[in-house]
C-alpha cells in the first residue's frame, strides 16, 4: 500500500483563496481593512525571510501589513512599547512578535503582552486556557493549519486514536488540545515516553513534532494511519553536491508511505499552511474584536475549493 500525499502546498493555495475573499467582502460590507503587524527584533536570516514572506502573504490577501524591525540590540522596554502602541492601534487586528527573541528579552513576558484579542499566533495564556477550557479562542497557526488537513483527509475524527509525539506550547499541546475538542482519544507523548515505537503503533492519526530528522520509522506506524509530520529539519544531502542540504521531516517518510494511508511530506505538508492559517486568523480576530459575524467557516471553504 503506498500511501495518499496530502498536498499542504494545494491547500495552502485554497486557504489563502478563501482567506482573500472573505477579506473582500468584508471590506465590502462594512469598509475596512483587516491589518497585521509582524514585529522582528535581530535579523536572523530564517526569520527575515519569514517575515518578508508574511508580509508579500498579508497584501496578497488585501490585508494591510505592518513591519517592526529592531535591532538585536534593542531592549526589551522598547519591544513593550511598540506591543502597547500596537494593542491600541484600530488599524491593528492581529500582532505576531516573530520568534525566536535573543536572550536579553524574556519571551514570555512579550507573549503576555499582546493583547488577546489581536494574539493571531495564539501563544498567550489566556488563548492557550480558552483551548484547554473549550471556548472561542484563536489557535496557534501550524496546529490549526493541521487540523484543517486531516479534517480534509479524514472527515470526522471522532473516536480515532491520535498519538502527539512532542509537547510543545506551539505545537505539540495545542494540536492535542484541538484533536480532544475532535472527539479523538489523545496520547502526549515526548523524550521521556517509554517505548515510543509501540505508542506510536496504537495510532489512527500521528502528529510528530519533535525537531528530529527522520525519527519516526515505517514500522512505528499503524497501517492505514494518516500521518502529519510536522517536523522541519535541515540536513546535509550529499547526493546533491558538496556542502548542499535539504529538509527532511520527523518521519521518516519513504518507509512510513509503505504504510500509511495518509502522509504530508516534508517540504510540501503541514509547512506552506501556517502562514495561510495566520491570515485566517487575522480575519477571525478583525471580526471579532468589532463584533461582526465570523468570517466564513474555512475548513468547508478549503474543502469545496480543493473538491
Ligand atoms: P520543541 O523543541 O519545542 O519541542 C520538541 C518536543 O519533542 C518536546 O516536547 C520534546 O520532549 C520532544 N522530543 C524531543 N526528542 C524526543 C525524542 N527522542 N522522543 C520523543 N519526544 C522527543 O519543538 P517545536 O514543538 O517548536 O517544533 C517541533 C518541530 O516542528 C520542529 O522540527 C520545528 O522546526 C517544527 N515546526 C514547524 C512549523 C511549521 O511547519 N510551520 C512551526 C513550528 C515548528 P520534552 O518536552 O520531553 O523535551
Amino acid at each position: 500500500m503506498t500511501a495518499r500525499i496530502i498536498d499542504g502546498k494545494a491547500f495552502a493555495v485554497a486557504l489563502s483563496k478563501a482567506v482573500a475573499s472573505s477579506t473582500a467582502a468584508i471590506k465590502g460590507a462594512h469598509g475596512f481593512t483587516p491589518g497585521l503587524a509582524v514585529v522582528l527584533v535581530g535579523e536572523d536570516p530564517a526569520s527575515s525571510v519569514y517575515v518578508a514572506s508574511k508580509a508579500r502573504e498579508t497584501v496578497a490577501a488585501g490585508m494591510n501589513s505592518f513591519e517592526h524591525k529592531l535591532p538585536a540590540d534593542a531592549p526589551e522596554s522598547e519591544l513593550l512599547d511598540i506591543i502597547a502602541r500596537l494593542n491600541a492601534d484600530e488599524a491593528v487586528d492581529g500582532i505576531l512578535v516573530q520568534l525566536p527573541l535573543p536572550k536579553h528579552i524574556d519571551t514570555n513576558k512579550v507573549l503576555g503582552a499582546i493583547s488577546p484579542d489581536k494574539d493571531v499566533d495564539g501563544f498567550h495564556v489566556i488563548n492557550a486556557g480558552r483551548l484547554a477550557t473549550g471556548q472561542s479562542s484563536l489557535v496557534p497557526c501550524t496546529p490549526w493549519g493541521s487540523m484543517l488537513l486531516l479534517k480534509a483527509t479524514l472527515g470526522s475524527l471522532s473516536g480515532l486514536e491520535a498519538v502527539v509525539v512532542g509537547r510543545s506550547n506551539i505545537v505539540g499541546k495545542p494540536i492535542a488540545q484541538l484533536l480532544l475538542a475532535a472527539d479523538c482519544t489523545v496520547t502526549i507523548a515526548h523524550s521521556r515516553t517509554r517505548d515510543l515505537a509501540e505508542v506510536c503503533r496504537r495510532a489512527d492519526i500521528l502528529i510528530a513534532a519533535v525537531g528530529r530528522p527522520e525519527m519516526i520509522r515505517g514500522d512505528w506506524i499503524k497501517q492505514g494511519a494518516t500521518v502529519i509530520d510536522v517536523g522541519i529539519n535541515r540536513v546535509p544531502a550529499p547526493e546533491k553536491g558538496e556542502g548542499k542540504t535539504k529538509l527532511v521531516g520527523d518521519v521518516a517518510f519513504a518507509e512510513a508511505k509503505e504504510v500509511a494511508g495518509a502522509i504530508t511530506p516534508v517540504p510540501g505538508g503541514v509547512g506552506p499552511m501556517t502562514i495561510a492559517s495566520l491570515l485566517a486568523n487575522t480575519l477571525t480576530a478583525a471580526t471579532r474584536r468589532r463584533g461582526l459575524p465570523e468570517p466564513t467557516d474555512f475548513a468547508d471553504a478549503c474543502a469545496r475549493l480543493m473538491a
